[in-house]
């Protein structure tokens, strides 16, 4: 029987883990697509397509051509375009989609959060709390904070573009990052304010607790809104769960269609 074909939508540690612990799976041929954003993106089993696909109609033909049989969208949690596409590729053609998202953080009641629905808002509001920001909401939108009077340092795994604040230090890192360097970093730069998007996780949730424990402001940029009806696994173990249940189905489908 043909191995039935997977396709993870990826660019994030939950993509990695899956397609690692599917590597050797008998039952799903598993290809990774990557946006092609990070120039290094890292090993990754099985095969692996880079580059956009056309949006949700080019999506659509690409899972007839390459007659795929399930999708798991693990994108980013602020990926909504191309969540969106999957969602309206899968209804088009019939595939089954599941959503792996991880749990967005939560604040305790000793943080200190400001919520905000877009990267432009927390800059204007870190602003005007501070004058030292540890911005970590990516490359992608580092031009949001071009206009800032405070001083930035702009965390990122590759050099941001654009127009980038006057007063700004690159740090071109990739996490995880250790509750230890966190804390040694807001230290020694004197940020008095931390800007992060709400991605959930554990690896670059350490910035959290050093805001915690130093008594910091943290601008939060909430998540936003995914499309409605969609089957969401949190981690690697509920999505392996998922895709257990399909290949039990399908065979049972399968059966029942050469029984007489
Ligand atoms: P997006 O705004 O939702 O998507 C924009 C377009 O990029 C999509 O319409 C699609 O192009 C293409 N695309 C996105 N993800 C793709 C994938 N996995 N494979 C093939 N094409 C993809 O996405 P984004 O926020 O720019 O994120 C791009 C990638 O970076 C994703 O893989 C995401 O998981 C990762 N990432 C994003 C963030 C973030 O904060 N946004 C953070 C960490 C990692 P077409 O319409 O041409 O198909």
């Amino acid at each position: 029987m043909r191995r039935r074909h997977l396709l993870i939508l990826g660019g994030t540690g939950e993509s990695r883990r899956l397609a690692t612990r599917l590597a050797d799976d008998a039952s799903w041929d598993v290809t990774t697509s990557l946006a092609g954003r990070v120039s290094r993106p890292g090993e990754l089993p099985g095969r692996v397509r880079v580059g956009g696909f056309g949006g949700a109609e080019g999506l659509a033909r690409w899972l007839r051509e390459h007659r795929v049989d399930g999708v798991v969208d693990a994108t980013h949690p602020f990926a909504l375009t191309m969540t969106e596409h999957a969602a309206s590729a899968c209804a088009t053609t019939g595939v089954r989609l599941l959503r792996l998202e991880r749990p967005a953080w939560e604040p305790t009641e000793r943080d200190d959060w400001r919520h905000v629905d877009t990267v432009a808002d927390a800059a204007g509001l870190a602003d005007s709390l501070g004058s030292c920001l540890l911005v970590t909401t990516g490359r992608q939108e580092a031009s949001a904070f071009a206009g800032v009077r405070a001083r930035c340092l702009l965390r990122s795994i590759e050099l941001p573009a654009g127009p980038l604040p006057a007063g700004r230090e690159i740090l071109l890192e990739r996490g995880p990052f250790t509750l230890e360097s966190e804390r040694a970093l807001i230290a020694a730069k004197g940020v008095d304010v931390v800007v992060t998007k709400n991605s959930g996780g554990g690896a670059t949730a350490a910035k959290l607790v050093a805001a915690r424990e130093a008594g910091l402001c943290v601008v939060v940029v909430r998540r936003p809104p995914r499309p409605k009806g969609l089957t969401v696994a949190a981690d690697e173990d509920e999505a392996l769960t998922w895709l257990q249940t399909e290949s039990a189905r399908r065979q049972r489908s399968n059966t029942s269609k050469v029984t007489p």
